[in-house]
């Protein structure tokens, strides 16, 4: 159930149904938007019944919920979610742009391209400290000092950092270092992490499982979101099918149907989305085209000597030019501004 305030209902009046809400034994989500503030119930086995809260001051409505997930939807926050990182923005009127290679592999490589990607404009790093590696023989990350190395690239660029945790140890050490922690494919439906990142005070990246559907990719969202943290990331980044000439298929179709159903920002990933460097720039293009509010694209200085993906990595110069082509699509994209 959502309990929806009136407009003009007061801080008190929206606290004095969360007290309500909690005093049932239930979990009270409060989400404030510039129209009207509606509080989602969760952590009840049946039905809330509803005339807890109809009489108290300051509510409109109480709304039922028949979606099997409440906080994620357009019914909670009619507008969308920005996450912000510092002063910079995931799902505002700029495009996010996440950029850096597949993994933390030294300081020299990582600086060398922080300063390609800071060059471009872009507000947010990316790089693994943990990665989820098929074989258990390939290299697996640097763990705490790669973390370090990002810290770094922070302090010298100002670029906000976008990284892996693998576990709840992991999250621990990513909350001391990184500004946005990214949940992997692999890991999107384990609960257990999911629930201690719903516990961190860092914005999720969640990453649409290996063959997700949007049903289970949006509860995934749910799971972050019902222990409290709403700030969200949804990342496709493709789903197997029997196509052979691409890592993944890329399901650009997510955005708008994301879109239709949530509050919460997406971007894409064309690097993990195609594993191949001559695609990623044309559907980093797409992805734009249809809407997303950033990318995430792997990026490196020395491609053939990648520790990991090196096939999708694009070169410096590459980088550079998507960058620009994106920027010049989502440009067109802004909406008109009508002249008085
Ligand atoms: C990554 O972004 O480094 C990664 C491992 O991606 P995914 O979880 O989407 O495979
Ligand atoms: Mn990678």
């Amino acid at each position: 159930m959502l309990v929806v305030m009136k407009k003009n209902a007061t801080d008190e009046q929206v606290i004095a149904v969360v007290r309500a809400i909690e005093k049932l034994g239930y979990k009270a989500h409060p989400l404030p938007g510039t129209m009207r503030t509606a509080i989602g119930i969760t952590g009840n086995r049946d039905a809330v019944d509803a005339t807890h809260f109809e009489t108290l001051p300051g509510v409109a409505e109480t709304v039922r919920v028949s979606k099997p997930y409440k906080l994620i939807t357009l019914d909670l926050k009619t507008e969308k979610t920005v996450v912000r990182v510092g002063d910079a923005a995931i799902g505002g009127d700029e495009l996010a742009i996440i950029a850096g290679p597949c993994a933390v592999e030294s300081r020299e490589q990582t600086l060398t391209i922080a300063a390609a990607v800071r060059k471009s404009g872009a507000r947010f790093f990316r790089g693994g400290a943990f990665k989820p590696r098929t074989s258990p023989y390939a290299f697996q990350g640097l763990g705490e000092s790669g973390l370090q190395i990002l810290a770094e690239v922070r302090e010298t660029f100002g670029l906000m950092i976008v990284t892996e945790a693998m576990d709840e140890t992991g999250v621990d050490l990513v909350e001391r270092y990184g500004d946005i922690l990214q949940i992997g494919a692999r890991n999107m439906q384990n609960f257990t992490l999911l629930r201690r990142a719903g516990r961190s005070a860092l914005p999720v990246l969640l990453k649409r499982g290996l063959s997700a559907t949007l049903e289970e990719w949006l509860l995934a969202a749910e799971y972050v979101m019902a222990e409290g943290n709403y700030n969200v990331i949804l990342c496709e980044r493709g789903v197997r099918t029997f196509a052979q000439h691409t890592r993944n298929t890329l399901d650009l179709a997510a955005i708008p149907e994301v879109r239709r159903l949530s509050h919460l920002p997406v971007v894409v990933d064309p690097s993990h989305g195609t594993g191949r460097k001559h695609m990623v720039t044309p559907l980093a293009r797409a992805s734009v085209a249809a809407g997303a509010d950033g990318l995430i694209i792997e990026v490196h200085d020395q491609p053939e000597h990648a520790l990991c993906d090196g096939v999708q990595a694009l070169r410096l110069e590459q980088y550079e030019e998507l960058v620009h082509q994106v920027h010049a699509i989502h440009e067109a994209l802004a909406p008109r501004s009508v002249s008085s």
